[in-house]
């Protein structure tokens, strides 16, 4: 089924405990902001329920608040206010139990039960306030249990109209939620098509393939715009590549202390530091790029102090080393100055269900080195060998014409090993060193791929209404 131009418009209400830029943990808070502008502009109507975490509550970000409604559900009194953010209308769910009264959006032990008062009390504040969406999108393991409570105590009961469709961001956290989500809702997603082939097998899935579908994420091209970024003093295009990330890179190597100031590659890495981005192989790349003559900048935030030690160690290790940088926070404003800063991106996760980093990093003229798995794989096409594949799935070419366009954007490696990275790692190293030309074409042909929702949200709108008729 298309989105002709001609049907109405849908009412789409996602219910989610993240949004960026005000509450975002990972890519699922960028999705439910970007998805939401994206579906918005083709003409839809597009609301987002939030828990109100106190912590948000001074952000500059946030418009003017207004009081919405107030009932009495689950033993407390729920206040909901409503407030415009990036342009679309929110509304926060705040219990008078003090339950979202933290300094994170993940708080530990007791999240599942925050998260399912937080579902219900969603779900309570539609009834009470007479809505009826079209659709009920809701996200990962944390909104999972809107599927089954909407169906089995609220669809009976006055809120008849809504289907609900679920998105899986990353199916490594609550799977008996996820699963029961799958079987409750009327369609499911994950965000590339090789993470849905990846994990469609899994026993809480596989019952249920004909209602799933995988959408690659897409970004927000506003807030990651190299021609208009506040955060980058010269702004440049395809055309002024070089010059644009010469200017950056002086930027962030006064920022960051960088004392050595000769040509060299800039690899930066930008990632929650967890197991799933692959630890050990982000660690070899910082001593490969040394050994290859680059310098390295590590912006990263890791939840685990184990693993926040092992970087420690290697920070120590590497200090007093000119070309070396590690910051170990969540920093926005930086990570737009690395991706206009770095030569190449490295992207090396174990798994990964759509990955941002390398889509973002494209969009300033970063060359990704990823792990090809799951969405990397979808984005990343390898310079050697993905000329046929690059060609089809981005300028949908016929057989004949694959080998004359080039599409292909990066270098890609399959296995977990040094080694393996190192096999895509030199390559772009030998790239850049002795032919910096090809090189700068490359950053310039990236720079020009479509990596925005456009596509992605035409996408959703099929499945919003493939559910609503099903
Ligand atoms: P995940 O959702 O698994 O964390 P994604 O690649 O989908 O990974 O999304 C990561 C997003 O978070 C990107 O927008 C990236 O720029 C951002 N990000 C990750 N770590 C940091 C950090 N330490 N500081 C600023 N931004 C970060």
């Amino acid at each position: 089924e298309g989105s002709k131009l001609s049907e109405p418009g849908l009412y789409i209400a996602q219910i989610a405990v993240e949004m960026a830029p005000i509450c975002k943990v990972g890519g699922l808070g960028d999705v439910v902001t970007a998805l939401g502008r994206a579906v918005k502009e083709q003409g839809h109507h597009m609301e987002i329920i939030l828990p109100r975490y106190d912590f948000f509550l001074q952000s500059p970000l946030l418009g003017a608040t207004r009081y919405e409604t107030e009932f009495d559900w689950g033993g407390c009194r729920v206040f909901v206010s409503s407030c415009t953010v990036e342009g679309l209308t929110c509304f926060f769910i705040e219990p008078q139990n003090g339950m979202f009264h933290h300094s994170g959006v993940y708080k530990g032990n007791d999240d599942a039960v925050r998260f399912d008062f937080f579902c219900k009390a969603a779900l309570e504040f539609l009834l009470q306030t007479g809505r009826q969406p079209d659709i009920l999108h809701c996200h990962d393991w944390s909104t999972a249990g809107v599927a089954q409570s909407f169906w089995q105590d609220y669809q009976p009961y006055g809120l008849w109209r809504p289907k609900v469709v679920f998105t899986i961001h990353n199916a490594d956290f609550g799977m008996a939620r996820l699963g029961s989500a799958a079987h409750h809702c009327q369609r499911f997603t994950t965000v590339s098509p090789s993470y849905a082939f990846e994990i469609g097998g899994l026993p809480a899935f596989s019952g249920h393939v004909s209602k799933f579908f995988g959408i690659r994420n897409g970004i927000d091209t506003d807030i990651w715009d190299p021609q208009n970024d506040p955060f980058l003093a010269r702004h440049y295009g395809p055309e002024d590549v070089v010059e644009g990330k010469r200017a950056a890179r002086i930027a962030l190597r006064n920022t960051l202390g960088l004392t050595d100031w000769e040509d060299r590659p800039l690899v930066g890495v930008i990632t929650r530091l967890t197991a799933q981005k692959g630890i050990q192989l982000i660690k070899h790349g910082a001593w490969r790029t040394r050994d290859r003559g680059g310098q390295f900048v590590l912006l990263g935030s890791a939840p685990d102090p184990k693993v926040q030690a092992e970087f420690d160690g290697l920070a120590g290790q590497m200090s007093g080393d000119a070309n070396a940088a590690f910051c170990f926070s969540f920093d926005e404003p930086l990570s737009h100055l690395i991706y206009a800063a770095c030569d190449i991106v490295l992207v090396p996760s174990i798994f990964e269900p759509c990955g941002l980093t390398q889509l973002i990093a494209m969009r300033y003229g970063t060359i990704p080195v990823v792990r090809s798995t799951g969405g990397l794989h979808d984005t990343v096409f390898d310079v050697d060998w993905d000329k046929g594949r690059a060609a089809w799935e981005l300028e949908g070419c016929a057989d004949w014409q694959m080998e004359q366009i080039d599409a292909t954007n990066g270098f890609a490696f399959d296995g977990t090993d040094a080694g393996a990275l190192d096999s895509a790692l030199n390559r772009a190293f030998d790239a850049y060193w002795n032919d910096r030309q090809w090189f700068h074409s490359l950053q310039a042909r990236v720079m020009r791929q479509d990596w925005s929702w456009a596509r992605p949200a035409l996408d959703y709108i099929d499945v919003y209404h493939s559910a609503m008729t099903s």
